[in-house]
């Protein structure tokens, strides 16, 4: 039996590797173009008010299950391959994640290759179940990082930091177009696609980030993850990001997280 989360919710399996699937909530029918999308299964601070509201108003939220990690194992030929469930949308990205994850792994395998392959049909399965390439949808992504970031000097764990995002911006990253003056905690922000939703997100004294559309053309900034394959799909993108507690550091931001929420939810 698949376990979940939400009374209102109904579980949809992924054929091709059964013990993967998406927890949805929320109805195809209801008036709303915009589709949650959790990806990460162990950064679910604010999964249980969005749940809610979801059900009680209008949208879609979707959440990856299997083990209740932040990786997805696909069981190949009775090996286990690690996959990073936010760079499983092109395929440049699935192989670097399942390179990266899994070092012992010869690229040239066939394991490897139907590893690849797996993952390739996982990310098109939740693609598929957002709706499709539906340029009319707005995708939003809920996560939760960690107090501040690997080598802050103040022993920060992760790499998603509004003062990170503002270092790489000055020393050349090319998949950051703009990064708004922090306000508040560092790790607590938007990343985002559309450049209106950056400016209003300013406005309205969030923080956030913008991608730099040339993910779309340079493969070096091919990651693989949903923001890069929305913005090659010309599909709106919110990336709503707030602090957890991990390892006895940092806390769960969940008050922050809902007024996030709640903001976009006012979007349309
Ligand atoms: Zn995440």
């Amino acid at each position: 039996m698949l376990s979940l989360l939400f009374a209102s919710s109904i579980a949809v399996v992924f054929h091709q590797q059964s013990d993967i699937y998406l927890e949805v909530v929320g109805n195809d029918n209801i008036a709303s173009r915009q589709v949650f999308f959790a990806p990460h299964e162990n950064e679910h601070v604010a999964n249980q008010y969005l749940a809610k509201k979801i059900s009680q108003e209008k949208g879609r939220f979707l959440i990856l299950r299997q083990a209740g990690q932040r990786q997805i194992a696909l069981s190949i030929n009775k090996q286990t391959v690690f996959v990073d469930p936010n760079r499983i949308f092109t395929l440049n990205g699935i192989r670097d994640s399942v390179k990266n994850l899994n070092p012992k792994l010869a690229i040239s395998s066939r394991n490897f290759q139907l590893a690849v392959k797996r993952a390739q049909a996982l990310g098109q399965f939740i693609v598929t179940k957002m709706g499709g390439l539906n340029k009319q949808n707005t995708w939003l992504a809920v996560h939760n990082n960690t107090q501040g970031y690997k080598n802050d000097g103040q022993g920060g764990i992760g790499n998603v930091s509004m003062i990170r995002y503002r270092y790489k911006l000055s020393t050349g990253a090319r998949y950051l177009s703009k990064v708004t003056p922090l306000i508040g905690d560092e790790d607590d922000l938007f990343f985002v696609t559309n450049k209106q939703d950056f400016v209003q997100m300013q406005a309205k004294g969030f923080n956030a980030v913008l991608q730099n559309p040339v993910v779309t053309t340079d493969i070096e900034e091919d990651d693989g993850s949903l923001s890069v394959y929305a913005q090659m799909n010309g599909i709106r993108y919110i990336n709503i990001e707030a602090e957890r507690e991990f390892q006895g550091k940092g806390e769960d931001h969940l008050p922050m997280q809902i007024k996030m929420l709640n903001y976009t939810l006012s979007l349309h």
